[in-house]
């Protein structure tokens, strides 16, 4: 089977993996000069301290089993540090709880009164009886609201868990991907909700690796080429070249997909990830990360303990806001000092000696109530063409597992009909 794949982020790499392994000739075009698609690091720029910034601080948890096998056949399983979940979570006025998985840690969290604790360990119980799939139509604040949870403990507690997990707050997300995410890594077997962190650069483990596993396994990878036109048996390039496929899988964003097929794009909104790198005169965090209550800052990450690159001097932070689409218009130096300013303000003063912002407007498809329904599946209209992608219906939020899992189920469609 000639099969050609749309799109290098880890739907397409997954896919493309699977059919070169089954033996299959393989083109995988990608409009970009890099692979990795939303896991990517940012060109180089003078004067960057090591290690390169990346798009983006990506986590995976330890029920990311996808995600873990697609770094283990690229090379790259031992490019990650596995640790229970454990995060110091930093207040208004700078005292720090640890959030943990399970009763005891719940209960020893700090920032929220102990009756407040005892209530939430309840009703982790109780969401673990709920069918996902019954509760798309409310978000999870509604739905924690009718189990008598206080806005403290929305704020409190449960932002900190979903806002990496969904992008966006729990007023906004759906009931339906939020008891998804407590089920599969708070309440899944052991080990499920350890936390998974890149000791590498992203482009490296992901994009680049996968380019090496491709070509050993035979696959062409057409980097800089971008496809217009999905049809049977063809796929048509923007420089007018024509590549013939008896398979294809169109691994690309929503818009960009419904364009390839011919389709009305879904519905779904975007929601947006901004991060910013700074290098700090000295050293504020004394955690490989930790979140800010309260704070536009969501997370703060020490990127040179976790890649192993220390700076000679000082710290080197990555700051992370989730789902806040008033910061993609704020400039980038006030962007800076905003987010700067947060963190000195509850981590102690210090001078910044060098700072880099990379925004995200479509870094995740926002999973409000309703999204469900707006996933299409992989089978698309067109004869030996499938879709995938994190966006497409998996059961997951828009994360790396999914669309890891997306691209797998994309092959095996095309090595079922082969
Ligand atoms: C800043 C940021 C932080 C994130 N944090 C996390 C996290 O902590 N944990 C987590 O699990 N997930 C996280 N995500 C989400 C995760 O990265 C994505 O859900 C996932 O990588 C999407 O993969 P994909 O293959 O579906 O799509 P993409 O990565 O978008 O890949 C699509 C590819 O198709 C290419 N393309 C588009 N149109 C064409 C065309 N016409 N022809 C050829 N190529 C085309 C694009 O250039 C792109 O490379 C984050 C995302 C961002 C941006």
């Amino acid at each position: 089977m000639r099969a050609v794949v749309v799109g290098g982020g880890l739907a397409g790499l997954a896919a493309a993996l699977d059919l070169a392994d089954a033996g299959h000739a393989v083109t995988l075009v990608e409009a970009r000069p890099t692979l990795g698609g939303a896991v990517q690091t940012l060109p180089e720029r003078d004067g960057d301290p090591p290690p390169p910034p990346d798009n983006g601080q990506h986590i995976a948890l330890g029920a990311c089993t996808e995600y873990l096998r697609f770094l283990r056949r690229v090379g790259r399983g031992d490019a990650l540090a596995r640790r229970p979940l454990a995060l110091p979570v930093v207040d208004e006025s700078g005292r720090v709880a640890i959030l943990g998985a399970g009763a005891l840690r719940l209960l020893r969290y700090r920032h929220l009164p102990l009756r407040e604790r005892l209530a939430v360990a309840r009703v982790v119980r109780r969401l673990a009886t709920l069918d996902p799939a019954e509760h798309d139509d409310a978000t999870f604040a509604e739905l924690l609201g009718a189990h008598g949870q206080s806005d403290a403990a929305i704020h409190r507690f449960w932002d900190i868990f979903m806002r990496p997990a969904l992008n966006v707050r729990c007023a906004e997300a759906s009931a339906a991907l939020a008891l998804f995410t407590i089920r599969t890594g708070l309440l899944g077997p052991r080990g499920s909700s350890d936390l998974l962190l890149p000791l590498e650069p992203l482009g490296a483990m992901h994009g680049d690796a996968a380019a090496r596993a491709l070509t050993i396994a035979g696959a062409e990878i057409r980097l800089r080429t971008r496809a217009t036109a999905v049809e049977p048996g063809a796929v048509l390039l923007t420089d007018g070249g024509r590549i013939e496929a008896d398979a294809v899988v169109v691994a690309v964003p929503p818009d960009e997909s419904a364009g390839l097929l011919g389709e009305d794009p879904p519905p779904l909104a975007d929601s947006p990830i901004v991060s910013a790198h700074l290098l700090f005169d000295r050293t504020l965090l004394g955690f490989p990360l930790a979140a800010l209550l309260g704070s536009p800052a969501h997370w703060v990450f020490d990127r040179g303990r976790l890649t192993g690159t220390r700076p000679a001097t000082g710290q080197y932070l990555t700051v992370v806001s989730s789902g806040v689409p008033e910061l993609l218009e704020t400039r980038g130096n006030d962007l800076v000092a905003l987010l700067a300013g947060e963190v000195t303000a509850r981590l102690g003063p210090a001078d910044l000696l060098w700072s880099r912002v990379s925004r995200e407007p479509a870094a995740t498809f926002a999973g409000r109530p309703g999204t469900e329904a707006l996933r299409p599946g992989p089978e698309t209209g067109v004869p030996g063409v499938v879709r995938a992608g994190a966006w497409t219906r998996t059961g997951w939020p828009a994360t790396m597992e999914g669309a890891i899992r997306s691209g797998r189920r994309a092959a095996r469609l095309l090595l079922d009909g082969a």
